[in-house]
């Protein structure tokens, strides 16, 4: 609340260029782009990499792809091409022969989105070869390489990589602060000098060219010098609600396959929709994600203690003691219908 405040679009914003400088320099980048969200930032970066008629690469599950309200063909003319891989995640097998050939025919493959940890895919978290793997793939390709990083440092902390390991594989990254980090707002676009020259002209376009924005950015500089390392808090959170929902009649979940503050599990077709049982939670204070149909998502964080773990786990087991397949679909979200 007190931080020093400048006009940002006039480069003037001390604890904005603070953050720029803090988060580039992290991950080895020579330049960084303050952007009101993540689909903001990651925008940019499609749009910094390619022009009209071009086509990128992504999980089928990606959220550039899924969730951004099809802003790569809106903002920026660019075809999506999704490629069906496990846990929504990339490697070379999968994106071998995706490159489409040099003819008119063809949009120009021009670059490949990866995300880490994975949202849809399952809150997994590539290993460092992986990404090493598909970056150095992807060069060989001549294609740009974007990484879609809303809650990369959950990665970071669960995968035991650093931001510079990272940041040695991506053109550009882009990273949320208003998720486990726990920021009100805000998101990043780290890159080259020029990348990120160019991104600030698109923000500009995008309408996240902001005034006082170091008031927001005050709080990204604390989440990355204070709420880092906590994050292993929410993995051990994740792993100790998933241990407790299995031990639950109606749910189905393999605990070895949470890897990060995501939980992702389904819960049987007898019982109800998870619409409903969303419903049912939300009614004792436990608020989750339905994910469509059967499948449930629940997210860990710093507002999460270790003592509500136990509290929603028993609250999960009276709901569907209780049963709910009786109540009425409402809902609001992607997922309601
Ligand atoms: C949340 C999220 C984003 C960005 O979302 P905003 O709500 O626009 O900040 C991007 N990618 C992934 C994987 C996300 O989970």
């Amino acid at each position: 609340m007190t931080a020093e405040v400048g006009d940002d679009v006039m480069g003037e914003d001390p604890t904005v260029n603070r953050l720029e400088r803090f988060v580039a320099d992290m991950f080895g980048h020579e330049a960084a782009v303050f952007a009101c969200s993540g689909t903001q930032s990651n925008q940019m970066g499609v749009r910094v990499h390619c022009l009209p008629g071009d086509e990128l690469l992504i999980n089928e599950t990606g959220h550039i792809s899924n969730f951004e309200g099809g802003a790569p063909a809106a903002l920026s003319g660019v075809t999506v091409r999704t490629i069906v891989a496990p846990d929504g995640m990339l490697d070379v097998d999968v994106l071998e022969g995706k490159v489409r050939v040099n003819d008119q025919h063809y949009a120009r493959t021009r670059l490949v989105c990866l995300e880490n940890t994975t949202n849809l895919g399952g809150g997994h978290v590539y290993p460092l070869k992986q990404l090493q793997r598909v970056s150095d793939w992807a060069k060989t390709n001549s294609l740009k390489r974007h990484l879609d990083g809303a809650r990369l440092f959950n990665a970071i902390v669960s995968g035991g990589y650093s931001a510079a390991d990272v940041g040695a594989c991506f053109d550009t990254i882009s990273i949320c602060f208003s998720k486990g980090l726990g920021c009100p707002m805000g998101s990043i676009l780290t890159g080259t000098k020029d990348d990120i020259v160019r991104a600030r002209r698109i923000r500009k376009l995008f309408g996240g060219a902001l005034r006082q924005s170091g008031i927001v950015a005050a709080a990204a500089i604390y989440a990355l010098e204070n709420n880092v390392v906590r994050l292993q808090d929410d993995h051990t959170h994740a792993r100790q609600l998933a241990a407790g929902l299995a031990a639950i009649e109606g749910i189905r979940i393999d605990v070895e396959r949470v890897k990060s503050n995501l939980v992702f599990f389904e819960i049987e077709a007898t019982h109800g929709l998870a619409i409903q049982l969303a419903g049912a939670l939300r009614e004792q204070g436990v608020l989750v994600g339905p994910m469509g149909g059967q499948r449930m998502r629940v997210v860990t964080h710093l507002d999460v203690t270790t003592a509500d773990i136990p509290t929603a786990v028993d609250v999960f087991r009276q709901c569907m003691a209780q049963g709910f397949k009786d109540r009425p679909l409402a809902g609001s979200g992607p997922y309601s219908k």
